[in-house]
């Protein structure tokens, strides 16, 4: 076995007769950020909800910290310290912010709860004058900023984000990346699926580009020029340079 933190062997998924993932492989180094990269529908998503155990392998398997997790509940998954960010935010829109919160720490010891908030609310200030507002209503920054608060409150191992830049203004984009970069300095190990591609790689150690469900290149992310983005992830390349402008 390697040293990884994160090992994909060989998984395959298929969603009822359609396959989406095929014998895909990667190892994620603790303490690294891997870019996931790929055009729309190549699985990037697939891949990320069969890890955090949200979707079942139909072959090969998940390990993480060097036990199979492939078959465990998202619940359990998440007790070892793998959060999954989905695309979309994974925050209750009808509650306030401070019952996001709440909930998010909701299994912690008691006593612990009221720091863990804390904690969150002090990487992102706004969510304290917004405590009370229904989360629903932030502002689509904010709203990803809930989401990071909430799987920073009680710290992971390993975040895999979704995309968490989609549908923001660029600038807005940026500061969750920096939220991102923190993260990754104080020492939690990063999956980032990510539309942005250079700004992904900007902060990835590794990349991994999938292509119609398979791994179409990995290596170092310095090592993804624009000959390996043309040639993996053609039009989405295309998209990314613009939207980094
Ligand atoms: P995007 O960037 O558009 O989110 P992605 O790379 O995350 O794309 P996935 O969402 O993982 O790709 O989709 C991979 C393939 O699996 C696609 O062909 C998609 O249509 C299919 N797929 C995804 N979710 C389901 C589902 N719940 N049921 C059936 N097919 C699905």
């Amino acid at each position: 076995m390697t040293d990884a933190l994160l090992a994909v062997e060989n998984l395959d998924v298929r969603y009822g007769p359609s396959q989406a993932l095929f014998d895909v492989s990667l190892a994620v180094a603790p303490g690294s950020v891997t870019a996931v990269l790929g055009a729309n529908g190549a699985g990037k998503s697939t891949l990320a909800r069969t890890v955090s155990g949200l979707v079942p392998a139909a072959a090969g398997r998940v390990i993480f910290d060097g036990v199979t997790v492939s078959g465990q509940s998202t619940h359990h998954i998440r007790k070892l310290g793998l959060t999954y960010i989905p695309e979309g935010r994974g925050i209750f829109p009808g509650l306030s912010v401070i019952d996001n919160l709440r909930m998010a720490v909701a299994q912690e010891k008691r006593g612990d709860r009221a720091d863990a908030i804390d904690r969150a609310i002090a990487l992102f200030p706004v969510l304290g004058q917004r405590r009370t507002q229904r989360a629903g209503s932030l502002s689509g920054g904010e709203q990803q900023m809930l989401a990071l608060a909430r799987a920073l409150a009680v710290p992971p191992r390993l975040i895999i984000a979704d995309e968490m830049s989609l549908g923001l203004a660029p600038i807005v984009a940026e500061s969750v990346f920096r939220s991102l970069e923190e993260a990754a300095r104080s020492g939690i190990t990063i999956v980032l699926i990510e539309q942005f591609v250079h700004r992904a790689l900007a902060l990835a150690d590794s990349c991994v580009i999938l292509m119609r469900g398979r791994v179409g290149w990995s290596g170092p992310a310095d090592e993804a020029g624009q000959e390996v983005l043309d040639r993996y992830l053609g039009e989405a390349d295309q998209g990314a340079n613009t939207a980094v402008g």
